[in-house]
């Protein structure tokens, strides 16, 4: 590029500018910049770059809930029932299926969505897990008293976090 070649923005070539897309090296005007932590970008790259974070189509929000929200529920009349036979020891074992029905409900729902992620999607994970006990929780309390919808309380602290995080994928 020599000084008198004058680059103008692929957006609008009636602007003068000296910036470069840092994805596809086109010119971009100020407007058109889109400013990342690494350098600017232009639209199109910034919407391209988008895409490949979020591959969820929409069937996946339906599926990733409907799948946490039934095993949660299942999960959490576990602790429920457990907790009218064993007692105070229900608070350990609450945890524990929490734990368990943690990594158990996010394999299922990593494969059922096949690995296709979106932010909203893992909120929709997170969200069919609570949902999935809250009626469980809302019932022990009512039915068998607030020792049991505890217990449900505990399992949903321990299991919403862990399917939060092992469906959006971050390494702990
Ligand atoms: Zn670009
Ligand atoms: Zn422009």
């Amino acid at each position: 590029m020599t000084d008198t070649t004058i680059t103008t923005c692929y957006a609008h070539p009636g602007r003068e500018t000296t910036l470069r897309c840092k994805r596809c090296e086109r010119y971009i005007c100020t407007s058109c910049a889109v400013g990342t932590p690494t350098g600017y970008m232009c639209r199109d790259c910034v919407r391209e770059r988008r895409k490949t974070f979020d591959t969820a189509v929409w069937y996946d929000y339906l599926i990733g809930f409907g799948i946490t929200f039934i095993l949660s529920l299942v999960a959490s009349i576990l602790v429920g029932i457990a907790a009218s036979f064993i007692g105070f020891y229900i608070f350990f074992l609450a945890a524990g299926i929490g734990g368990a029905a943690g990594v158990f409900i996010s394999n299922i729902t990593l494969r059922a969505i096949n690995k296709r992620r979106s932010r909203p999607l893992f909120y929709a994970c997170a969200a069919g897990v609570v949902l999935g006990a809250l009626p469980v929780a809302l019932g022990t309390f009512f039915f068998g008293g607030g020792f049991a919808g505890f217990a449900v309380v505990i399992y949903v602290v321990i299991v919403t976090p862990i399917v939060y995080t092992r469906v959006s994928g971050i390494q702990l």
